[in-house]
């Protein structure tokens, strides 16, 4: 008979991670199911100035220190690509290898995947130029011109990181505010190789076999202009990762998990925490917020 779990927790970012040390200190029989490294969108991210305990960090220590505390608690790691999860007095989910998996509790926390500018030439130079993480491709970038799309936090702090090696940078935003938090504006404005283009929107990405350039519109002018670049790091936002419980009735229009301050879901024994949340602060620290209130009420429902 399959292995039957107290908590699965889908997801091995900060959310899940601490889901995952709260239920096994609680006494429950625990896995978490990824896809990838464990540290979700922190493993990506270079420098964090704002978990408390670490002045700054990097993103790849903090998953490790994180994931380090799981296993030493005995949480199981396993690997799984969830596509569809089935309710009932014991949960099921599917993983796309047509593995199953079965737990009382399941605890959604998938994160977020990055918004695509969805313009021409984004595909085919996907790894040719265009990346979505500054820290796994920005050595490659050293002494050369890339252009960051986005005014928040995620492209901003990209940018500093970047700006470390490449000769030049430009970040371009639609409107002309950004909306990244006033100190790392600050920073951004201090550092003498970027540049910023306000009220740009990208048009096409250009190139042969890898970038060479972008098209960017002026949101008010219409007018054209074409920037020579090596390298375009688009950071405009990212969606939930929860197409697998899209019939379950329990996300919002834009797919992002409804809960209850108990992390609680419509359904009995799914909850959900972090990103992939409704929730107004998305960061590291209410994101292990939610993966314990998840896992203290996981077990409460459990032991009845
Ligand atoms: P975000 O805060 O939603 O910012 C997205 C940026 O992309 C905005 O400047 C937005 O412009 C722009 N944008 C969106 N669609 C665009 C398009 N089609 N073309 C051009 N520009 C577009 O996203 P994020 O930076 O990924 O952050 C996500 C969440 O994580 C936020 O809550 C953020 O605070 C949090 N986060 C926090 C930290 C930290 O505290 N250290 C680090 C990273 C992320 P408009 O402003 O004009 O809409």
């Amino acid at each position: 008979m399959d292995k039957r779990y107290d908590v699965i927790v889908i997801g091995a970012g900060p959310a899940g991670m601490t889901a995952a040390i709260y239920a096994k200190r609680a006494g429950l029989d625990v896995a978490m199911l990824e896809y990838n490294a464990p540290g979700g969108k922190m493993v990506k991210t270079f420098e964090i100035e704002n978990y408390p305990s670490f002045i700054n960090i990097n993103g790849a220590d903090l998953s490790y220190k994180m994931f380090e505390q799981t296993q030493a608690l005995g949480a199981e790691y396993l690997y799984g690509d969830v596509v569809d999860l089935i309710d009932g007095d014991i949960k099921t989910i599917i993983t796309e290898d047509g593995s199953e998996y079965k737990a009382s509790v399941v605890i959604i926390a998938t994160g977020t995947k990055e918004r695509l500018l969805n313009i021409p030439g984004e595909e085919k130079f996907t790894s040719k130029g265009v990346s979505y993480c500054a820290v796994c491709d920005g050595a490659f970038f050293k002494d050369k011109t890339v252009v960051v799309i986005g005014g928040g936090n995620s492209a901003l702090e990209e940018s500093l990181y970047l700006a470390q090696f490449v000769k030049k940078l430009y970040v371009v935003i639609r409107r002309d505010v950004f909306r990244a938090d006033e100190l790392v504006q600050e920073k951004v404005m201090e550092n003498p190789k970027i540049e910023i283009i306000k009220k740009h929107i990208p048009i096409e990405i250009l190139g042969d076999d890898k970038v060479n350039g972008i098209i960017l519109e002026n949101v008010d002018t219409k007018e054209r202009v074409t920037l020579e670049t090596d390298g375009i790091f688009p950071y405009i936002g990212a969606d939930p990762n929860t197409s697998f419980v899209k019939d379950l009735g329990i996300t919002d229009e834009n797919g992002y998990i409804l809960v209850n301050e108990e992390m609680e879901t419509a359904i009995k024994g799914i909850y959900g925490a972090g990103d992939c949340n409704v929730k107004t602060l998305r960061q590291i620290v209410t994101a292990t917020s939610d993966g314990a209130i998840a896992a203290q009420n996981a077990f409460h429902y459990i032991k009845g």
